[in-house]
């Protein structure tokens, strides 16, 4: 299909927005560089150990859920995604925020088939809307440069 992606056109147009929405179309589509992603294509010469926090590998979830240094970062954004999921359909939530995948799917795009087919789709328009998600991805990676 040859249709604009949904991140496009909810991006806005500003620089900001712009930014934002980039971020998270590399992150979905895994060509923004994590230190898994460094460490592939250098025949696993560069580490994969994550630079702020050595002891595991840097991979999405990681990055984007795990990582204890960018803990005070990710909080707030993290804390009101949630209880606005909760706030929705807290059975359908519980199961998306307590798997990593469909979570980290939820943050990267709400509006992804997996997200319909777990019952999600009710609560595209009001995530979108607030734009939590882009302030999630936003801020750990400006956190890390
Ligand atoms: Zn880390």
């Amino acid at each position: 299909m040859n249709t604009v992606h949904n991140i496009c056109i909810n991006a806005g147009y500003n620089s900001i927005s712009i930014m934002k929405a980039s971020i998270k179309v590399k992150l979905l589509t895994g060509v923004y560089m994590l230190q898994t992603t460094r460490s592939k294509f250098s025949n696993k010469h560069i580490s994969a150990s994550c630079p702020l926090y050595g002891s595991e590998d840097e991979d999405k979830i990681h990055f984007i859920l795990k990582c204890p240094n960018l803990v005070s970062t990710r909080k707030y954004y993290i804390d009101e995604l949630k209880s606005m999921l909760y706030e929705i359909d807290h059975d359908v939530s519980v199961n998306i925020v307590n798997t990593d995948e469909l979570f980290i799917q939820l943050i990267l795009d709400v509006t992804s088939e997996s997200m319909h087919t777990n019952g999600i789709s009710v609560v595209n328009s009001t995530i979108q809307h607030r734009g939590i998600n882009e302030r999630i991805l936003f801020c750990i990676t400006q956190r890390k440069m």
